[in-house]
Formats: C-alpha cells, sequence, structure tokens
C-alpha cells in the first residue's frame, strides 16, 4: 500500500523526517514556507553538535542535560538523545552528510559555503539527499491549519503565498518541523520566517504544549546600531575584554563564581544566568567587547573569527567598544511528544525546535541540532509505520489569517513589529508580571485590528501573524504562572 506522509517545515528535523519516512517505504510530501532548507534556524546555525562519542558517554552527557535544564527535562526524551544520537549520526553519514565528530561533539561547518552559517552546507546535503530518494517539495507554501477527521489529524490546508493558491492535502500522518517562534521578539537571531505556526497549528486541534515561559536568550549578540542582529559566542570573553559601563570584566568574574573555566563551558550550561547576567549590565549603562584590544592578526585568528561570527573584514574599521546584549535564540519549551515524536493528537507527530522536553529550563550548547537528527530520524520513521494512503486535493479560498482584510487597515510588517517590540519588553531575559498582564491585553485587542494586503509578501506575514499572536500569548500565559525564576524564565518583581 502507497503511504503518504506530509513534512511541514524544510530544517534539519523536517529534513531527516522526510528521508528516513521515504526510506521506510512513505510517498512524502515537504512543505516549506521558502525555498527547501532556506531561511531556516538550522542554516543559521553555527553547525556543532552535541553528543555522546569519542569519549564522551551517554551517562555523561545525559546528567550535563538533565542539570542544565534544571532537572525540568523529559527523562526518556534525554536518555534517547543521549544513547542514540552517535548511532543516528552514523545512519546520517551513511546517506552521505559529511559530519566529522570528535569527544563530545561534532561539526558540520566543513561544509559550510561561509564562516557564517555552519549549518548552511548540510541543510543543502539533506535537501540533496532528500530530492534524491523522491521527496516531493511543495515549496514557497505556508500550512495554514490541520484537518482533523474522527479525531484523527487527517490533512494539511496550504496556501502558496507567492500565487495565493491554496490546497488540502490528506494524509496518513504529518509531522510538524515548523521550528520554535523567535520572530515574535524584535531582537533575535532566527531568520524572518521562524513565526512559531507550528505552536498555533497543533494548539488549534487541542494538542498539548509544555514549559512555553522557557525562552533561550543567547547572552552575547551585537547591539551596535547598523549591526546584524547575530550573536557573538560567548567563548569570545576568553580572548577579549568584555566589559560593563565602568570598565569591570563582570563576565569572567562571574564565571568564577560560578565555577567554569572558559567561556566555552558557559555556552554550553550556563546560557541562562549568563544571558540575566549580560541583560541586567546592557540596561544599566551597556556592555562592551573591547575590539580595539585586537591586532590585525589576532582579529584573523580562526578561533576569534568563530567567536565574532562576522568576517574580519567587518571588524576592521571598527576598532573601539562594541556595544552587546542578549537575543532571542531558542524555545527550549513545545508540542509534548514521546520517544516516536507522537503527539496528543492521532496521527500528529512533531520534532525538532517545536518540541518540549529534551531541554527542560534551559538548553545545553548544541544539543538543538543532535534533537533535530535523533528526533527528526525517530518521528520519520514512525510516521511512516503509521500512515495510509490518501487523495490529494485542490480549492481555493480566501485568506485564512488572524485579521480582517481592509483597504484602510494597516500593514502587516507594522504590526508585526509592534508585536515584537511589546514581546521583548514583557517576556525578554528579565520579566515582571505587570508587564505580562499588560502585554496579555494588548495580544487581546491585537486580533481585532484591520490588516491591508498590497503584496505577495503581505499575504505571508498576515498567514504569519496567526503563529505569532499564538505562541506570544501562549509564552506570556507560562510566563505569568511560573512565579519561581528558574532556568531561562526570570522575573524580577
Ligand atoms: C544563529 C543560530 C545559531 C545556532 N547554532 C546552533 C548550534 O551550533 N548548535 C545547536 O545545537 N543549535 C544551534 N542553534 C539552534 C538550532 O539551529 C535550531 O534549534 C534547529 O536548527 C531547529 O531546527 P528545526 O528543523 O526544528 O527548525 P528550523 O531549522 O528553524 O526549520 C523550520 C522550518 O519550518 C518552516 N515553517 C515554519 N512554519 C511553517 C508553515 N506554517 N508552513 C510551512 N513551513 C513552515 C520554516 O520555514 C523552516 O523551513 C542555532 C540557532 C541560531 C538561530
Amino acid at each position: 500500500m502507497t503511504k503518504r506522509v506530509v513534512v511541514i517545515g524544510s530544517g534539519g528535523a523536517g529534513l531527516v523526517a522526510a528521508i528516513t519516512a521515504k526510506r521506510a517505504g512513505a510517498e512524502v510530501l515537504l512543505i516549506s514556507k521558502t525555498d527547501r532548507g532556506r531561511g531556516t534556524c538550522t542554516a543559521y546555525s553555527a553547525g556543532i553538535f552535541s553528543l555522546a562519542c569519542c569519549g564522551l558517554s551517554p551517562e555523561e552527557h545525559y546528567k550535563k542535560t538533565m542539570e542544565t535544564g534544571h532537572y525540568l527535562n523529559d527523562p526518556v526524551l534525554v536518555k534517547i538523545l543521549t544513547e542514540e544520537a552517535e548511532s543516528t549520526f552514523q545512519t546520517l553519514i551513511q546517506w552521505g552528510v559529511r559530519i566529522k565528530m570528535e569527544k563530545g561533539s561534532a561539526s558540520v561547518r566543513a561544509t559550510a559555503p561561509n564562516g557564517l552559517m555552519g549549518g548552511a552546507g548540510f541543510i543543502g546535503e539533506l535537501a540533496a539527499i532528500a530530492e534524491s530518494e523522491g521527496v516531493r517539495f511543495l515549496d514557497w507554501t505556508v500550512a495554514t491549519s490541520l484537518r482533523l477527521e474522527r479525531g484523527r489529524v487527517a490533512g494539511v490546508e496550504t496556501e502558496n503565498w507567492r500565487t495565493g493558491k491554496r490546497a488540502c492535502i490528506s494524509s496518513g500522518a504529518v509531522i510538524l518541523a515548523t521550528g520554535g517562534g523567535g520572530q515574535i521578539y524584535n531582537h533575535t537571531d532566527n531568520p524572518g520566517r521562524i513565526t512559531g505556526d507550528g505552536y498555533s497549528l497543533a494548539s488549534d486541534i487541542g494538542a498539548a504544549f509544555r514549559d512555553m515561559e522557557f525562552v533561550q536568550f543567547y547572552p552575547l549578540g551585537w547591539a551596535e546600531p547598523g549591526f546584524p542582529q547575530w550573536m557573538a559566542d560567548v567563548e569570545l570573553v576568553d580572548y577579549v575584554r568584555i566589559t560593563d559601563a565602568k570598565g569591570r570584566e563582570f563576565l569572567k568574574e562571574a564565571m568564577d563564581d560560578w565555577g567554569y573555566k572558559s567561556g566555552s563551558e558557559v555556552s554550553l550550561y550556563a546560557r541562562d544566568k549568563c544571558a540575566r547576567l549580560v541583560a541586567e549590565k546592557s540596561a544599566g549603562g551597556g556592555v562592551f567587547a573591547h575590539l580595539e584590544d585586537l591586532s590585525d592578526d589576532q582579529l584573523k585568528d580562526p578561533k576569534v573569527q568563530y567567536c565574532l561570527t562576522l568576517n574580519a573584514e567587518f571588524f576592521r574599521n571598527v576598532r573601539r567598544p562594541l556595544r552587546m546584549a542578549p537575543l532571542e535564540h531558542y524555545f527550549c519549551g513545545g508540542v509534548v511528544i514521546d520517544g516516536f515524536g507522537r503527539t496528543s493528537v492521532d496521527g500528529l507527530y512533531a520534532c525538532g525546535e517545536v518540541t518540549g522536553g529534551v531541554d527542560g529550563a534551559n538548553r545545553v550548547g548544541g544539543n538543538a541540532l543532535t534533537n533535530i537528527v535523533v528526533f527528526g530520524y525517530r518521528a520519520g520513521k514512525a510516521a511512516a509505520e503509521e500512515c495510509k494512503k490518501g487523495p490529494i486535493s485542490l480549492d481555493a479560498g480566501e485568506l485564512d489569517g488572524l485579521h480582517t482584510v481592509s483597504e484602510k487597515g494597516e500593514s502587516p510588517g507594522v504590526l508585526r513589529k509592534e508585536l515584537q517590540e511589546k514581546a521583548w519588553e514583557a517576556l525578554g531575559p528579565v520579566r515582571r508580571g505587570r508587564k505580562i498582564e499588560e502585554f496579555l491585553k494588548y495580544l487581546d485587542e491585537f486580533v481585532d485590528k484591520k490588516i491591508r494586503l498590497e503584496t505577495p509578501m503581505d499575504r505571508l506575514l498576515a498567514l504569519e501573524m496567526k503563529g505569532l499572536h499564538t505562541t506570544a500569548k501562549a509564552v506570556a500565559e507560562a510566563a505569568l504562572k511560573r512565579k519561581e525564576n528558574l532556568g531561562t524564565h526570570w522575573r524580577i518583581d
């Protein structure tokens, strides 16, 4: 019997799931908002994976993951992650993916077309394998809702945002691999398409969620006017003075107090407290990376380059103290899954950043990419085994967005910016109950706003509004409920 699995999202989780499902005998259709693989966090990533291999034991990886997540993690998922990562990586290597493994980690940076996006080569290789295996792609297409039949997910409604063409695709199983929701914030290193659509698709049909208040902020991001919104590795502190406005090397001092020997250890295990400290210092006068200390040769040192994450050329004429601040980086929480990627709704699977459980209250650096590989593989396999055949049908319809469309309405781009700024104020690295309540009130009123559509891009932005709204609301409600400070969630009231 032919089986059809529909995968939503062409990041690492979606591509690994699609290839696995295809190889397990399913017919696979992969829906992607952009050209396959592009504009994904996987492509933007540094391309570093944490895993038990080459001398690091699964027990050690398990211990570190649970400790870093403040034991809020799902132990079953963490056990799978830490025990199966190496063998799943070996499978990817057999497929033809170039991965270099060394003690406790793996890297795909050697295949990156530039130093900035370590994961871009990796995603290109996965997309090429998926094509050669016969996965079918529906690019430039937004999944707008999931269809239920007798309590089971039976299909996906879609819209091609460039042409406006709509379709309803029936399917035996759907895999949600839509990534996180970084774009609810104005300060994020996530690409523009990461708008929390998966949270909205899943919550519309009653799927269970967990840990939505735990949003990981990367401690150091470039905050100079005119600089790109991009992270700088915390390891930078080992090569460059990072000071507060009074010139104190507060980060180095804190690292000593916390018992970490290097910036890379902090980046692996203590992003939560580090981001909090940097956020407090930036609000109180600023945080600065002193690039004026570096000679030309030091600037070009590959280790320094890796930490700066922007090419040496970029810094040639800006050798002065450069302002830094935390950036939203990753969603620890998300859709609840079991070890096979099954959600609480029959026929719906999920994998990658859209899910919760592996990270608990704070993620180990490098675990996100390992998560997408291990659980993409498991979800692809399980969905292929479960699904049944179904026909494809096409029909046209009106925009299925959050807002009413009107000629006198506001531009969806302007509305998005407004929501992002307010989300940062209420749900950033430092939170206050009163601000969160005000933000929830704003979100209630947000849905009454009218929008006007002038270009295909406006259509896309309008479709993404639902994901942004649902995600922001889920984070706000969870953040309001959790009164104590834990992991990435920090309230000062
Ligand atoms: C700058 C940066 C550096 C990072 N570096 C690392 C690192 O070195 N190591 C590490 O472990 N982690 C890293 N991370 C985190 C890691 O990259 C991500 O968590 C991971 O790649 C997420 O993969 P994913 O497949 O779940 O989602 P993504 O790769 O983000 O892909 C999501 C896909 O879903 C699509 N999509 C969303 N909604 C819809 C919809 N409605 N319809 C159709 N398609 C949709 C998107 O367009 C996209 O194709 C980094 C993140 C960033 C931003």
